[in-house]
């Protein structure tokens, strides 16, 4: 493919590129660096090309690339050609840290010695991953008791200020300890209360120096949600700004979420206990301490206030959580305005117009700023509770979550975009850069039609072939005899199938489910049986981080995963210990998440099918990730158990076959 050039200066990305990937190409030399061996790879090759040309013609791409392609060089490669050309950074950005340490970690450096060219590339985080010296400084020096909370805080924040002396980069990755989330809320940089070049502790600030990194950068990677709020600052501030430099490109991998990243990070979410971190920090009563212990009678009378906007903001959670309580699950779509009492937003409005009234009285340059952002704080949550409340912001969905149990505890209010296709159009894909979209899981019956639908893309597609040899290395099963997960009997059954065709593997299994009520009831069903054949079962849910269970049964090659959504993606398990994976159910979304509801209440008022325009193809996305777990490298073999048998006996079965890899399929 090749596109007109809108500066010729770009024209040499594509005489690069093709250079690089062409015979005697550098990546022979890739295994020295602690690359993998060379293999050619056409699908590499013309992936970077798609790439480099629409990084030339500045147009948007989407290309699915399945596993095994190297979508990574693929795309680093032309990106820093173009950068370096373009004077520009190209942001790469990922969902999972994983691929983010992969790309920062290994693929990176490999690159700087095998091309010739210099280039510079960094990892860029979000501020509240940075210690902030200056906050730092206030929380150990004399005026501890006004800017630390708590006393129980204290420990963690000497041990803090030791190794700050020390760290490298000042982010919460290099502490070596995770600290309480509020004891770090009270160091980490933040952008409400930072002095910018106007801080004392400018020149060695972790954050700022950081941020030169990146604006010198040719590769800047990044995840989904820093990159998202970035968008989301030039979106309503309409600025060019924002906190990532001024790009000249977009990668954005891992593209399959981008639909549901956008709504997540460009929605608003409301804690309860939010609400209370700021109103602790202004002044919390049992300890005695908090920014208002000054003295003064204007002090004094802030603290009542603040006592009871403590007392309003539990009256109004109280009835958030009642109204909850008539509702089994956690979670609940909102309908129609004033749902309970708004009690809340007159008296934090009210605290809101006393701070700023304190605030300007204030000469102690650090403490007017500490003021002045828990005064911020106050403000965005009244009017965020009151466009919650009134329902204000238009063409958005509106929801309450709580914990899981009986008590509705951790309420948070949220509300996002109803349809982010229309945003990310306006804001990131009709923009003058040029955007590209990649992943192993983009399309449904080999088009990308829903996909574009969902997102608001538009440019250029690509769909690539796989490089592994699905005929000789995966073979399928699907059982005619099981019920329909519908009937009664399927549960009932479905433990014996999960035995059965763990059996043929003897382990090595992922069993991927839709829902912990199933899962929890499979553990039960099939517990004695992993007992007796001394096989390790691993349980989603049961207090094991998700890291934790992917080490653990990748070193004890027979053990079997249990898990749900989490594991149907960005899970990389390259060997025998991943042999055989079994589908319990096809991962249709729980209709009655508020989203997934609203979403498909819009398909239908348009008049159309909202099961064949939405569910069904949401589902087969989900389930070419599922199986796409078992292949992971040319020299991996093994099964898939499809024990959902309207995969044969619906018509809309054949969506999902026609989305599958060219695997044998057996039904027997
Ligand atoms: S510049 Fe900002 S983040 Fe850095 S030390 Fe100063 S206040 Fe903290």
């Amino acid at each position: 493919m090749i596109m007109p050039v809108r500066d010729p200066e770009l024209a040499e990305v594509r005489v690069l590129t093709s250079a690089f990937f062409g015979s005697q190409t550098p990546l022979e030399e890739a295994e020295k660096y602690g690359g993998r061996p060379y293999e050619e790879r056409p699908q590499q090759k013309e992936m970077a090309q798609y790439v480099a040309e629409s990084l030339i013609a500045s147009e948007n791409l989407c290309i699915e690339a399945p596993t095994g392609v190297g979508k990574s060089f693929a795309y680093l490669i032309p990106s820093i050609y173009y950068s370096l050309k373009k004077k520009k950074p190209v942001i790469v950005t990922t969902e999972t840290i994983n691929l983010q340490e992969q790309l920062v970690n290994k693929d990176i450096p490999i690159l700087k010695e095998l091309m010739e060219t210099e280039f510079t590339a960094c990892l860029a985080k979000g501020r509240g991953n940075y210690v902030c010296r200056r906050k730092l400084e206030l929380t150990t020096g004399n005026g501890q008791s006004e800017y630390l909370p708590s006393n129980s805080m204290v420990p963690e924040i000497v041990r803090i200020a030791k190794w700050s002396e020390t760290t490298f980069d000042g982010t919460l990755a290099d502490l070596g300890f995770e600290p309480q989330l509020n004891t770090w809320l009270c160091v980490c940089c933040e952008a409400v209360n930072c002095f910018g070049p106007k801080c004392k502790k400018f020149r060695d600030c972790f954050y700022w120096n950081a941020r030169k990194q990146w604006d010198k950068a040719n590769i800047v990677v990044t995840n989904h949600a820093l990159f998202l709020a970035d968008l989301k600052m030039k979106m309503t501030d309409d600025i060019e700004g924002g906190v990532l430099p001024a790009y000249g490109a977009v990668i954005l991998d891992e593209a399959h979420q981008l639909e549901m990243n956008a709504a997540k990070h460009l929605g608003v979410r409301i804690s309860e206990s939010g609400i209370f971190t700021m109103l602790n920090k202004l002044y919390n009563s049992s300890h005695g301490r908090g920014l208002l212990i000054r003295p003064g009678t204007e002090a004094s009378e802030l603290r009542e206030l603040v006592t009871s906007a403590f007392e309003y903001t539990n009256t109004f959670f109280n009835s958030i959580r009642e109204y909850m309580s008539d509702f089994d699950d956690n979670q609940k779509r909102i309908l129609k305005p004033n749902i309970v009492e708004d009690v809340l937003t007159g008296q934090l409005s009210l605290l809101e117009r006393k701070l700023e009234e304190y605030m300007k009285l204030q000469e102690d340059a650090d403490y007017k700023l500490e003021i002045t952002a828990q005064l911020l704080r106050c403000r965005e949550y009244t009017q965020a509770v009151f466009e919650f409340i009134m329902m204000r912001a238009e063409e958005s969905v509106y929801w309450i979550e709580t914990n899981d149990n009986s008590l509705k505890q951790n309420a948070t209010l949220n509300y996002s975009p109803l349809d982010v296709a229309g945003i990310l159009k306006k804001y990131l894909f009709d923009k003058e850069f040029p955007v590209v979209l990649t992943s192993a899981t983009l399309s449904v019956g080999k088009k990308l039609d829903f996909y574009k639908k969902r997102t608001g893309f538009s440019g250029i597609e690509k769909i690539l072939s796989s490089p592994f040899d699905y005929l000789n290395q995966a073979k399928v099963y699907i059982p005619k005899s099981i019920p329909d997960p519908m009937d009664a009997r399927f549960e009932e059954q479905l433990g014996e199938y999960i035995k059965k065709y763990i059996e043929k593997t003897s382990g090595k299994a992922f069993v991927l489910f839709t829902s912990y009520g199933l899962l929890s009831k499979m553990k039960q069903a099939t517990a004695a049986y992993f007992e007796e054949k001394g096989i390790q079962l691993l349980v989603q849910g049961e207090g094991i981080s998700r890291s934790r269970m992917i080490k653990v049964f990748k070193e004890d090659i027979d053990s079997v995963i249990f898990g749900t959504t989490s594991f149907w993606m960005g899970v990389d398990v390259p060997g025998e210990a991943l042999s055989n994976v079994i589908i319990t159910k096809l991962p249709f979304s729980v209709p009655s998440d508020p989203l997934i509801e609203a979403r498909l209440e819009k398909i239908r008022k348009e008049g159309k099918n909202a099961f064949m325009e939405y569910s069904l193809p949401e589902a087969v996305l989900k389930f070419k990730q599922g199986i796409g777990r078992l292949i992971r490298s040319k020299k991996d073999t093994g099964i898939i158990a499809i024990l959902d048998r309207r995969i044969i006996s619906k018509q809309y079965g054949r969506t999902f076959l026609d989305s599958m890899p060219p695997c044998p399929i057996l039904i027997e």
